[in-house]
């Protein structure tokens, strides 16, 4: 028995990262999954090898979620399950941020999820209820100097996460965010995508950062944020809804003093 057996989920952003390592638990765990992402080639290549269903989608646009929602009733008639996954991250200080930059990360983090759960709500409500799980992050709780754009717009997924619930909950749809910290991903690790990149030597430098800044004293693993997303797609957190969840490694509980 899987955790997920019989659900249809669809996950944005699945193609690589933290939102690829969702696609293969969930499968491992017996789900239908739709891989949903803009990355054409490697989001097919990853449906072939799972043996799920890959549509085109930008998060940021309205049409495109009207697609992906279609691709998957036909594949699997119907959904009951979305992972907001999909996200940018840009540094600027503040008052260097063009406004057009400061946009596009609002359209795709804050817009998209905001589309996301507009549209594939009803389709959820239709197959009797499900849940949404919406990734938000540690600098949704927080501030990070640098990332002005992005932590606006996480902070933002966690009120939507909660005004969701509140307003999901009679049609049996539960909604939770996850806030991971610092994940070992292309996004915060961006040597991951440069063939030319001395891996060992990035891996150490990373290692020296996050022993000092992060209590448990090392980087997450992508693997670790989708167990997250599994409990809170799955049956275990049945009685949870309208809450963020850190995964940070202990970073956010406060500073050291020693
Ligand atoms: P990643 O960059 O490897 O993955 C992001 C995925 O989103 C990619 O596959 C990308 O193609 C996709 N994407 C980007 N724009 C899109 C769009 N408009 N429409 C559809 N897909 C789009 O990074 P990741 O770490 O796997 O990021 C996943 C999520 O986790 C993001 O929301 C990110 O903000 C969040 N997060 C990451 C970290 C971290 O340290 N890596 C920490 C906290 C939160």
């Amino acid at each position: 028995m899987g955790k997920l057996d019989g659900r249809v989920v669809l996950i944005t952003g699945a193609a690589r990262g933290q939102g690829e390592q969702e696609a293969r638990l969930f499968v491992a765990e017996g789900a239908r999954v739709v891989i949903a992402d803009v990355l054409d080639d490697q989001g097919e290549a990853l449906a072939k090898e799972l043996g799920a269903r890959y549509v085109h989608l930008d998060v940021s646009q309205e049409a495109d979620w009207h697609a992906a929602v279609a691709a998957a009733g036909s594949a699997y008639g119907r959904i009951d399950g979305l992972v907001n996954n999909a996200g940018i991250l840009r540094f600027n200080e503040l008052v260097s941020t063009p406004l057009d930059e400061f946009q596009q990360i609002v359209q795709v983090n804050q817009v998209g999820v905001f589309l996301g759960i507009k549209t594939v709500a009803p389709e959820i409500t239709a197959a009797g209820g499900g849940t949404i799980v919406n990734t938000a992050s540690y600098a949704g709780l927080t501030g990070m100097a640098y990332v002005g754009a992005y932590t606006a717009t996480k902070h933002a997924i966690v009120g939507l996460t909660r005004v969701a619930a509140l307003e999901l909950a009679g049609r049996k749809i539960r909604v939770n965010a996850v806030c991971p910290g610092a994940i070992d991903t292309a996004m915060s690790n961006p040597s991951q995508l440069d063939p030319a990149a001395n891996t060992e030597e990035t891996a150490q430098a990373l290692d020296e950062l996050y022993s000092k800044l992060v209590p448990l004293g090392r980087i997450g693993q992508p693997e670790e944020v989708a167990k997250l997303a599994l409990f809170l797609t799955g049956e275990d957190s049945s009685y949870i809804t309208g809450q963020p969840f850190v995964i940070d490694g202990g970073w956010l509980a406060g500073v050291s003093v020693i």
